[in-house]
């Protein structure tokens, strides 16, 4: 039985034969549907790529806070974070909730002076726990850091706006102009 070459019209006696001519003089038909399957498998590979980046990793939303890519901020307040540590202040970083050449979070600060920048689309009310969730640390009336206060014998106490604060740390309201001290001891700094 005789294969013709739908391409040239050349006739070969097997379809091994044809195919390997097909192959040989006839190289962008026998490459296209393989050509075509890499782009569309690469492509796909692509749009996978960037969707699981943004839902699950990079700029997805922590604890509500979304992160925003250079769009008009209405509602900006600051609020003041100031952390001792046994009579030490701890170091709060710079570009906390900032991910470079990608996105901002509605919570960030910009230096090392504990300034919560609030920016976000709305007035919304936004608390000292989604802050840290942000910032990726712990904070909880056991726990801030990391450091486990029972197990390290050392006190939290709060102060917000200069009074005493009794409250669930997690739920201090992040309100322009306000100061928020956690003091951990003994020693206190207060
Ligand atoms: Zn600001
Ligand atoms: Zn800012």
């Amino acid at each position: 039985m005789k294969v013709r070459c739908k391409h040239c019209g050349r006739e070969f006696s097997s379809e091994t034969a044809l195919k390997r001519h097909i192959k040989d003089l006839h190289k962008s038909y026998y490459y296209a549907p393989r050509i075509i399957l890499a782009v569309a498998v690469a492509l796909l590979l692509v749009a996978a790529g960037a969707f699981l980046l943004t839902r699950q990793g990079l700029g997805a939303p922590i604890s509500g806070i979304e992160c925003h890519s250079g769009e008009a901020v209405s509602y900006h307040v600051h609020t003041l974070l100031e952390i001792y540590l046994k009579g030490e202040k701890v170091k709060i970083p710079a570009n906390i909730g900032i991910i470079p050449g990608h996105c901002m979070y509605w919570l960030h600060t910009h230096d090392e002076t504990g300034l919560i920048h609030v920016e976000a689309p709305r007035q919304m009310k936004f608390t000292l726990g989604q802050f840290f969730d942000v910032w990726g640390q712990q904070l909880s009336s056991d726990n801030v850091l990391g450091i486990d206060l029972a197990s390290s014998n050392l006190e939290m106490r709060m102060y917000v706006d200069g009074e005493r604060y009794l409250g669930d740390p997690r739920e201090i309201e992040l309100v322009d102009n306000r100061l928020i001290i956690l003091d951990i001891g003994p020693p206190f700094a207060k």
